[in-house]
């Protein structure tokens, strides 16, 4: 059986275009009563990365939010917000972004992220996983990606969001346990939200972001909602939303080599607004962090710095806080007389100190192979102009 993903049009975030195109979403699914019935514990998941302002387009945006909570509470469902966000306490990172004062408006309840639980998951990248504990306990999770870029995965949406659900420094031992092996991350990731099995996945598209992304990327109207049962298929309409080939999100190469439903436009049944109309033509990816060109694994490895992208450290920008070298997974980072160093021997290329840094003060540094294979790639890729 075909998925069903449903797009709507939403050109900005006033109350009065984001409530009625979510109703109207939903109501192309078969309404949230098809989803949530009354009285169950619903646990929505926002992308809440970080503690910065909705128009920086790092997280889910507050209106989203509050049209999304309307229509479960009208269905009956007892509502939660919770996310485990990069850095910063949960509490203080839903306050910056706008989320907490929806949350409190609308009288739910947030939680926190406090507590993990290990469980044995069904996949076969894992030997254990430890989730946040008001995921595994809720009736029904609903997951509210941001569509943006991922300077490691290509994008991030509505299977990338649910890596919120692993707390805090727990992220960074499953970045180290996958490696410089992207692959093998985006099938963590796969099975990850296989293992959670959210409901719903509503993504806001409204704004999303562009280049250097998730965090420091630039903000870009993209001007839609999609909303489906099954994250890898509205993961694949996203790709096609904003150009993005899915061979260059690493998610969505996994899914479809692995065969996963949903991972193919063939394997959706499309609902709701042309997606032709809302086609994004000049978004800008993620730049690319590695070619293979498809050496074997022998020859690419003296390659390596050639044929792959590092952090580099903006000296201008940095100011030294030490937040990146606290959290970078296999300790590659260090400060040194007043300077940022990386140590490359050690460095896996998660680009979580890009992701992290609240400054931007992480460039993208490719080597000179793969600056060459960018360029025949892209030279057809016109230069962005929907900035908000
Ligand atoms: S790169 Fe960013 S996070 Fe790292 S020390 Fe500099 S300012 Fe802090
Ligand atoms: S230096 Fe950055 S990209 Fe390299 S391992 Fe550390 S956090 Fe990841």
């Amino acid at each position: 059986m075909k998925s069903r993903v449903a797009l709507v049009a939403a050109a900005d975030y006033g109350p009065a275009t984001v409530a009625p195109a979510l109703r109207r979403l939903m109501e192309l699914l078969g309404g949230m009563s098809r989803f949530v019935k009354p009285g169950q514990r619903v646990l929505l998941k926002p992308n809440m990365l970080a503690g910065k302002p909705p128009e920086q387009a790092v997280t889910t945006h507050p209106e989203v939010l509050r049209a999304v909570i309307q229509l479960v509470q009208e269905a009956g469902g007892i509502v939660a917000v919770g996310d485990s966000p990069g850095i910063g306490q949960p509490l203080a990172v839903a306050k910056r972004c706008g989320l907490l004062q929806v949350i409190e408006e609308t009288g739910c309840h947030f939680a926190p992220f406090a507590d993990s639980v290990r469980v044995r998951p069904r996949g076969r990248t894992f030997q254990h996983l430890e989730l946040a504990r008001d995921a595994l306990e809720a009736d029904v999770i609903i997951n509210l990606p941001k569509l943006k870029t991922h300077q490691m995965m290509g994008l991030t949406c509505g299977v990338k969001n649910l890596f919120g659900c692993v707390v805090g420094m727990r992220k960074p031992a499953l970045h180290l346990q996958a490696g410089a092996d992207k692959a093998l991350f985006a099938l963590m990731l796969l099975e990850l939200a296989e293992q959670l099995a959210p409901a719903l996945t509503i993504a806001d598209a409204i704004v999303g972001m562009e280049g250097n992304g998730p965090g420091s990327g630039d903000p870009v109207r993209i001007g839609a909602l999609l909303a489906g049962a099954n994250p890898v298929a509205l993961d694949t309409v996203a790709c096609q939303l904003v150009n993005l080939p899915r061979s260059e999100v690493w998610t969505a190469r996994l899914a479809e080599q692995t065969g996963r439903a949903g991972a193919s436009p063939s394997d959706i049944e499309l609902l709701g607004d042309p997606l032709s109309q809302l086609i994004c033509p000049n978004f800008r990816p993620a730049a690319d962090t590695d070619v293979g060109f498809g050496l074997p694994a022998w020859l690419r490895r003296p390659l390596r710095r050639s044929m792959s992208a590092w952090p580099k450290p903006d000296g201008q920008r940095c100011q030294q806080c030490g937040l990146c070298v606290r959290h970078c997974p296999p300790q590659a980072m260090a400060i040194h007389n007043g300077r940022l160093r990386i140590d490359r021997r050690r460095c896996i290329q998660c680009f979580c100190c890009q992701e992290l840094c609240p400054f931007g003060a992480l460039l993208t540094r490719q080597g000179l192979l793969l600056r060459l294979n960018q360029y025949g790639r892209r030279t057809h890729r016109r230069p962005k102009n929907n900035h908000p």
